[in-house]
């Protein structure tokens, strides 16, 4: 076992290879030790590249990490493990103003990213509540979704090339930075949501849009579902387009996501059934502003919205979106389950009804809270399951996940699959299609050292 990680340090350099106490304390305080044998930090696409093929050769596992953000334990690592960190690789290379890109290694985190094209007067338009951790190359890895899909779409959207370290320690460039480019395969796709287990990205070039300087924000009320989804339909089209959050808290959850030190009063203290966080952008402050209250306006008179509340400065807007991501309030609920699920938002109520009649009846009494990005037909759903007990969190899951493929939902919105979701696969793919999924793992990676056993097992 020694003598490949003897290997890998002579190939990187000794400052590239940790071993001991650095690995074992990896996985954070109060987290078990990880068990990996060594973790990497190359600081170069070639030194990866050096890395691969000499854990392919030995036949040895590698799991890559990004920020360590990710929710489905996508970077675990199994005894022995080589665990590969890219974040020695933060460099912004480029950004092109005219042609709206930014090349960028693939440890960069979001954050830094965003703030680079915010200089620029660009956007990059995925954000997430991790932004300060999660890195572009785990983004990518993990497809991630987050606050502004319902405008911008996921991070596959984002990304214009990529450049790829294969199993075998090939580097597959295709650092393409045009939108259109229809020349066979779009290999880059391949890689873009396969959570590490075809090839590691170890660069990207970015698509980045506009940055709109005009923000509108508004908590409102509504009273039931059917409102709501009435309500999200009405004001994409009376914002024509300029709508980049859609977020919707059940009570549950807002009444819990009230509370904490850190937060004011709730800036709407009434209790209703729902509450949405709609925030449009635009170029234009005035007329933005005036576009934004009149539709919020004709939506009130046409019933949509029951109470609603306006951010008249960044301090009010932050106040809101905290409560959106105050998921630290879920810990009241603890031992809890948490998913992330798309369901169309047509089915969405008498699925919600059925699974939980079906987990009242399994747990007794039920405690659960739903929050999430209603717009892309994505929930969070966290239940509380009152023990413990895996077999008792397993039918817990048994029974969310059980009537999504009836709706035509998806077991896994944007967090992806990893190793949390894995036995749940096959209620929203088919078999051929895991056939295909393991016949592209064994073309790609033949001697499985790619974060094996995540996604599917092998
Ligand atoms: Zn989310």
């Amino acid at each position: 076992m020694s003598d490949l990680v003897d290997e890998l340090r002579a190939a990187l350099g000794e400052g590239c290879v940790f071993t001991g106490e650095v690995v074992r304390d990896r996985n954070g305080p109060g987290m078990p030790p990880c068990p990996a044998a060594a973790l990497l930090k190359p600081d170069s696409t070639a030194a990866v590249a050096r890395t691969l093929a000499l854990c392919n050769a030995a036949g040895r596992a590698v799991v890559t990490e990004g920020g360590r953000t990710g929710l489905v334990g996508g970077t675990r690592t199994a005894d022995g493990d080589i665990l590969l960190s890219l974040e020695r690789m933060q460099r912004i290379e480029r950004i092109d103003p005219r042609a709206r890109t930014m090349t960028v290694q693939a440890g960069a985190t979001l954050q830094t990213v965003q703030e680079a094209a915010e200089a620029e007067g660009l956007l990059m338009a995925l954000d997430l509540g991790a932004r300060g951790s999660a890195t572009i190359g785990g983004n990518i890895a993990t497809n991630a979704g987050g606050n502004q899909v319902i405008r911008y779409g996921m991070m596959r959207e984002q990304v214009l090339g990529l450049e790829v370290v294969l199993a075998d320690g090939t580097v597959l460039s295709t650092l393409n930075g045009v939108l259109k480019n229809n020349t066979g395969y779009d290999l880059k796709q391949l890689f873009i949501g396969s959570e590490g287990t075809l090839g590691v990205v170890t660069r990207a070039v970015l698509r980045l849009r506009p940055l709109m300087p005009a923000r509108n924000t508004a908590l409102v009320a509504s009273r039931s579902l059917t409102q709501v989804i009435a309500l999200l339909s009405f004001i994409e089209r009376e914002l024509g387009g300029r709508m980049n959050a859609f977020e919707v808290m059940w009570n549950s959850f807002y009444r819990i996501a009230c509370r904490g030190p850190h937060l004011g009063a709730p800036p709407i203290a009434d209790v209703h059934p729902f509450y949405v966080l709609i925030e449009s952008t635009g170029s234009e402050p005035a007329a933005e502003a005036e576009q934004f209250l009149a539709a919020l306006g004709r939506a009130s008179e046409q019933g949509l919205v029951d109470e609603a509340v306006l951010a008249q400065n960044e301090r009010e807007r932050a106040a809101f979106w905290a409560i959106r991501d105050n998921i630290a309030g879920m810990i009241e609920l603890l031992p809890v389950a948490i998913f992330d699920i798309s369901v169309p938002v047509t089915a969405m109520e008498s699925y919600l009804e059925r699974t939980g009649e079906q987990l009242r009846s399994l747990l007794g009494e039920l405690r659960w809270v739903v929050f999430g990005h209603l717009g892309d037909s994505n929930l969070h759903v966290a239940v509380r399951i009152g023990r413990e007990e895996p077999a008792l969190r397993h039918q817990v899951e048994d029974i969310v996940y059980g009537g999504l493929a009836a709706v035509g939902g998806s077991v896994s919105a944007e967090h992806g699959i990893g190793l949390d979701k894995r036995d749940f696969l096959h209620y929203s793919r088919s078999e051929p299609e895991i056939a295909l999924m393991r016949t592209l793992k064994r073309a790609l990676d033949p001697r499985n050292i790619l974060n094996p056993g995540k996604i599917f097992s092998s």
